[in-house]
């Protein structure tokens, strides 16, 4: 009995692997391009690390006039959940993040490299398996989880390195006609790589991100096979990446000290590797210290997080790339209005130490980025969000279509926009003193400097017998507020009041303020001129009228 016999006796119906190099060829690109892959299992659940490494794969790919790809591994049954990988296409496309290949729904995909589902590839993992096999490079371990723990049990006494590794390796050794009498005897097994590696030689290897790195060579006897016939994850990996002819495989860092191995697992393979680039892992600031933003404390760590806010795409893809590459702020200083698209990510220039995360910077890149949108996507954007997050906006948005884009538009499309929104959360409550639907309900005023009622009282009803007048221009607006401001004691200019407070009862901000505040509630809004424009001639009176009884 020799190798090819045992190798046929476990995968008696795998294909020649050559069958599988015809069906998945080189690729034909162009110079340069990159073929990049994002690899999640489908729990259903996007890191905003992993959105961060599509994000770069995407883009890598786009700038190469390469591919990327979506795979799923779910080769670990356990942690799947119901529709996972839709929920994974999902929640990428959320930030137009779209595979030139892969998955693009739960079952369906596009590309002629697939299946793109780990699990659907049994098939071809077992072929290279078995070919393994026959070159003796991978051999049946009849193990079971005693012995396995026997073996961890001695080696902790004993205060040596853990794992199923030379004399450990208790089937490593084992005669192919044993092997096979007891597979004939149906004893269970799953299949080992058999290394060669030696823990006193070092490796050299070059990642594009972190550098020379060395390392230890590989001597663990790895499961490439496990009992229910799907790979381990290190064996999907060389098989995978190397079929689909995959030239960059970018991934978290957690991943580098597995290189010896997976250098070690494409040579036996007898595949080219490619080239790896490990991303330091998102960090956040806590109590002074720095850790792992994390899934299970931080509810940011989520990419639907960022959905269910309303922070628009552009801002959360801008902000990550500029946390993670140092190239990125000053190309935003000099093309203040360029789209992200133009920027060249240089895959070389990823921060090696983990980038810490800032949500207050996050939703100031997101006022800038939102102070540049239209009126239009804005209202396109806050329906789209209100449809899955609030119906009463919704309602609002729907029911006063154009009305709400000229709400929007107060102080936008200029030289210096508004930057005061950083989520579609929060436009409603920035523009609800413009619907008599929703500010009837509200009866807080937020009068400032003037909070004597007669005063009040005074200055609306002279306004609005006097001096008020919906067709005025801006100019002769602002004019004739300062004409009230005189006539009720008031400084006509900030500048005056300030050389000679004592001579009057404030200036003409003050009044200002309480017409602002008749009509809106509020101190603070944007310009009063527009939005009285918006607002129009009766729902000034019949606001001020009602503030006045
Ligand atoms: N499924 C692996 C993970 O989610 C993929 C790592 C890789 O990109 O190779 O960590």
């Amino acid at each position: 009995m020799d190798y090819k016999e045992l190798a046929d006796l476990i995968f008696p119906n795998a294909k020649d692997i050559e069958y599988y190099e015809e069906k998945y060829p080189e690729r034909n690109l162009p110079e340069g391009a990159m073929v990049t892959r994002f690899a999640p299992s489908p729990t259903g659940f996007v890191h905003i690390g992993g959105l961060f490494g599509a994000i770069v794969d995407r883009k890598l790919a786009e700038q190469t006039k390469g591919v990327f790809i979506l795979r799923i591994e779910d080769t670990d049954q356990k942690r799947e959940i119901e529709r996972g990988t839709e929920q994974i296409v999902e929640g990428l496309q959320n930030f137009g993040i779209i595979p030139d290949e892969g998955m693009i729904s739960e079952d369906g995909e596009k590309g002629i490299y697939g299946p793109y589902k780990q699990s659907q590839r049994k098939d071809i993992y077992q072929a290279y398996a078995k070919s393994l096999i026959e070159k003796g490079l991978a051999y049946p371990c009849f193990c079971t989880t005693e012995e396995l723990e026997e073996i961890r049990e001695k080696q902790e006494k004993a205060k040596i390195r853990p794992g199923y590794y030379g004399v450990w390796a208790k089937y490593r050794n084992l005669p192919i006609v044993e092997a096979a009498e007891k597979i004939k005897n149906g004893e269970k097994y799953i299949v080992r790589f058999k290394s060669h590696g030696n823990e006193e030689r070092k490796i050299k290897h070059k990642d594009i991100i972190k550098g020379n790195i060395e390392f230890p060579e590989n001597d663990q006897d790895i499961v490439i096979i496990k009992a229910d016939g799907l790979p381990t994850y290190h064996f999907a990996h060389a098989v995978d990446d190397h079929l689909m002819r995959v030239t960059h495989v970018i991934r978290g860092d957690e991943w580098v000290s597995s290189i010896p191995l997976h250098l070690e697992l494409f040579k036996a393979l007898g595949f080219k590797p490619p080239k790896y680039a490990h991303t330091a892992t998102i960090m956040k600031e806590d109590n002074g210290g720095k850790r792992k933003i994390s899934k299970r404390k931080d509810p940011e760590a989520a990419v639907s997080y960022y959905h269910e806010e309303g922070i628009p795409q552009e801002a959360v893809v801008e902000y990550l790339l500029n946390i993670a590459n140092s190239n990125f702020e000053p190309w935003r200083r000099a093309n203040k209005d360029l789209d992200i698209s133009e920027f060249e990510l240089q895959l070389n220039k990823l921060s090696v130490s983990g980038a810490v995360f800032d949500m207050v910077k996050l939703l100031d890149v997101s006022k800038n980025v939102i102070s540049k949108f239209t009126a239009e996507k804005i209202y396109d954007e806050t329906l789209k969000w209100a449809k899955q997050y609030d119906t009463e906006l919704m309602k609002l948005l729907e029911e006063n279509k154009e009305y709400s884009i000229r709400v929007l538009n107060i102080e936008r499309g200029n030289v210096k926009p508004r930057k005061d929104i950083a989520k579609w959360s929060e436009v409603k409550n920035s523009i609800e003193y413009m619907y008599d639907e929703i500010f009837k309900n509200n009866k807080e005023y937020e009068f400032q400097k003037i909070t004597d009622k007669e005063e009040i009282k005074n200055i609306l009803s002279k306004y609005i017998e006097k001096h008020f007048d919906i067709n005025d221009d801006k100019q002769t607006w602002f004019n004739k507020m300062k004409d009230l401001a005189e006539e009720m004691g008031y400084a006509r200019e900030v500048k005056e009041y300030k050389q000679e407070p004592d001579k009057y009862k404030g200036h003409v901000g003050d009044i200002s303020t309480v017409i602002r505040v008749a009509l809106t509630g509020r101190c603070n809004t944007p310009d009063l001129y527009e939005i009285m424009q918006i607002l129009g001639k009766e729902r000034i009176y019949s606001r001020m009228n009602n503030l006045i009884q």
